[in-house]
């Protein structure tokens, strides 16, 4: 039987009924300017400020150190500019990784074209970067390190808490250094808590938590200064211009609401599904190599390399049945270039091509990946029977 199954929840999750509930009546009669000083003005400016209230309470942060933006991408720009933009009176060096999301990588490539000195830290085999080597590439003019709190592509965590505790201790020394981490595929799958975590600034994003696209928010840490990079309204603290989308706003809280109350019963739920679908996959097809770190990674993401594939025919093959997956990130795909994370990982051309990323949501069931596992080994051995180069390797 023909089913639509949806595994592409790390590009984007459908909005929750709950989150869609909250939202509606701040699309219909609840539709003041949350600056305005009557009525109106003032309802808009409560739910925009409970909003704030439950998105900072799902990453343990105060609601006043909450900007929100129009999401993570935006969220990534305020943070790396604006931080170097306030501050780069002490220093333009800046460390991130080689596997960042395009919206901290080309914000980053953007500033070195602006004067800053950027350093790409390895991962490795495991998709991880190494504690020792952001201590290592720290220098007198370092003012930023970047990195993400885990991959959008293979899942794998990054160590963001020893991280933040060797910036603190930099801070304590009277090093003028911040650390910044984009945690939008963190969210809602493992705990963020930014005092863990121990860092200045945090992106995450509504639409990767069940909440409608167009909305995000910045962390920033009280006393760290930002340049605001839209100016010409006084929104936000003076960090972000512009009309708040109170509709938006209200969603995004209900959002981390629902994801701080159900979050351990999703990641479980999540994990299940995964472990489920990847050891069928190993029993059911030969010659595949999963991609990162097996233990220190997100429950929701499996991306795996099929020898002799290519991850783009593999893709629309499974579409024809239904079956919605990613080859790299959703900003890279239809570019014929293979994933940079993958290629960062070391893999080959074959295997990195070969690619596919399997992204779990909690509306995903256990039928779903039933269907899966029925279409997915089909699909690659038909794929596998054109491929000279698979057959060859197999006589
Ligand atoms: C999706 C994503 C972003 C971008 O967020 P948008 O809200 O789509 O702009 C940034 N970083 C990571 C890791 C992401 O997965």
């Amino acid at each position: 039987m023909f089913r639509r199954v949806y595994l592409d929840n790390s590009a984007t999750t459908p909005i929750d009924r709950e989150v869609v509930a909250a939202m509606l009546p701040f699309l219909t009669e609840k539709f003041g300017n949350a600056s305005s000083i009557h009525f109106f003005g003032q309802e808009a400016r409560g739910a925009v400020d409970r909003a704030r209230h439950q998105v900072a309470e799902l990453i343990n942060a105060r609601p006043n150190e909450i900007v929100f933006t129009s999401g993570g991408t935006e969220a990534n720009n305020l943070a790396i500019r604006g931080l170097i933009e306030a501050n780069e009176k002490y220093g333009k060096h800046i460390i991130t990784s080689n596997i960042e999301h395009s919206a901290v990588r080309e914000v980053c490539q953007d500033l070195e074209k602006h004067g800053c000195e950027i350093t790409y830290l390895p991962v490795y085999e495991d998709g991880i970067v190494k504690i020792e080597d952001v201590r290592n590439a720290v220098r007198e003019e370092t003012i930023l390190i970047t990195i993400m709190t885990a991959n959008n592509e293979i899942g794998t965590i990054q160590p963001v808490d020893e991280i933040g505790k060797f910036v603190r201790a930099e801070k304590e020394k009277g090093k003028k250094i911040w650390f910044h981490t984009d945690a939008v595929q963190a969210l809602g799958k493992i705990k963020v808590d930014v005092e863990e975590i121990g860092c200045d600034l945090l992106s995450i994003s509504g639409h990767k938590l069940y909440a409608p696209k167009g909305v995000g928010a910045l962390y920033v840490r009280r006393g760290v200064r930002l340049h605001a990079q839209n100016i010409g309204g006084h929104q936000e603290r003076e960090r972000r211009g512009g009309t708040e989308s109170v509709p938006h706003i209200v969603a995004f809280g209900k959002a981390c609401e629902l994801a701080k109350n159900n979050l351990r019963e999703t990641a479980e739920h999540l994990k299940n599904l995964r472990d489920k679908f990847e050891n069928n996959v190993a029993e059911r097809i030969s010659d595949i190599e999963p991609n990162g770190n097996r233990e220190n990674r997100l429950p929701n993401i499996s991306n795996i390399s099929f020898r002799s594939i290519e991850g783009e025919g593999l893709l629309i093959n499974l579409d024809l049945q239904g079956v919605a997956v990613s080859t790299g990130s959703a900003c890279s795909s239809g570019s014929l270039e293979p994933s940079p994370v993958i290629r960062a990982l070391g893999r080959n051309d074959e295997l990195a091509r070969g690619a596919i990323r399997f992204s779990f949501g909690k509306d995903n069931t256990m039928e779903d990946v039933e269907y899966v596992l029925e279409v997915l080994p089909r699909a690659v051995e038909n794929l596998r029977r054109l491929s000279p180069n698979f057959q060859a390797a197999k006589k």
